[in-house]
């Protein structure tokens, strides 16, 4: 009944199930910014002390707003405020400082602009941007790891052990329990493991990838 398929053990390293997120108390979150940043306010007053916008250079201030998610930063001219997403300090340094440049350029194209509206993203912003050490910096506030992540459509169960895996694709050729031919097969594919799509549950309808 057993039929052994020409299996490699790369293909069968394919359907690695993920492995499972660390327990709470394995990993500490890193306590995140929050509130105003001295450091960050002290640089941007500099930066814009530079340009010669002493008025706004000594109204900036700029916040950690941990409610903040796929932006990375916001800029607030009447208030003279940088709000940063807290998550760049997992990114790197680089990044928030590309942020809050970012954030800058808007203030201070519109300071120069006064009463008259500027595009967000036009011309006296990019020429702020190429002032403040990011030329060429692009439109895009969203935070790259923080897009949505995809729904896991497709569940397999390993008729031995129940073991069940979810997918975001249909897995197309024939694929074994991982755990079951490691215990059982030396890690090569047996059919007697092989994986059978299932039914999702509701929980796992609303599961996603990590
Ligand atoms: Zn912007
Ligand atoms: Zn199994």
């Amino acid at each position: 009944m057993s039929r052994n398929l020409p299996f490699s053990r790369q293909q069968l390293e394919l359907f690695f199930p993920a492995p499972d997120p660390p327990a709470p108390s394995d990993a500490p979150l890193p306590v995140l910014p929050a509130g105003e940043d001295a450091d960050l306010t002290g640089l941007s007053r500099r930066l814009v002390a530079a340009l010669g916008l002493h008025d706004l250079a000594k109204r900036v201030v700029v916040l950690w707003n941990p409610r903040l998610r796929t932006t990375a930063g916001r800029a607030y001219r009447n208030r003279a405020v940088v709000e940063l997403n807290p998550q760049l300090v997992r990114i790197s340094p680089e990044e928030i400082d590309r942020t809050l440049r970012h954030e800058l350029a808007h203030l201070v194209a519109a300071h120069r602009a006064g009463r008259r509206r500027i595009p967000a993203h036009g011309r006296e912003w990019r020429i702020a941007c190429s002032e403040l050490g990011i030329p060429g910096e692009s439109r895009c506030h969203d935070l790259p790891f923080q897009r949505r992540p995809q729904r896991r459509r497709f569940a397999y169960v390993c008729p031995v052990c129940q073991h069940r895996l979810l997918r975001v694709r249909r897995i197309k050729r024939a694929a074994a329990c991982y755990h079951c031919c490691r215990a059982h097969n030396q890690g090569r594919f047996d059919a007697r493991f092989q994986l059978i799509e299932a039914r999702l549950k509701e929980s796992e309808v609303a599961s996603r990838q990590s």
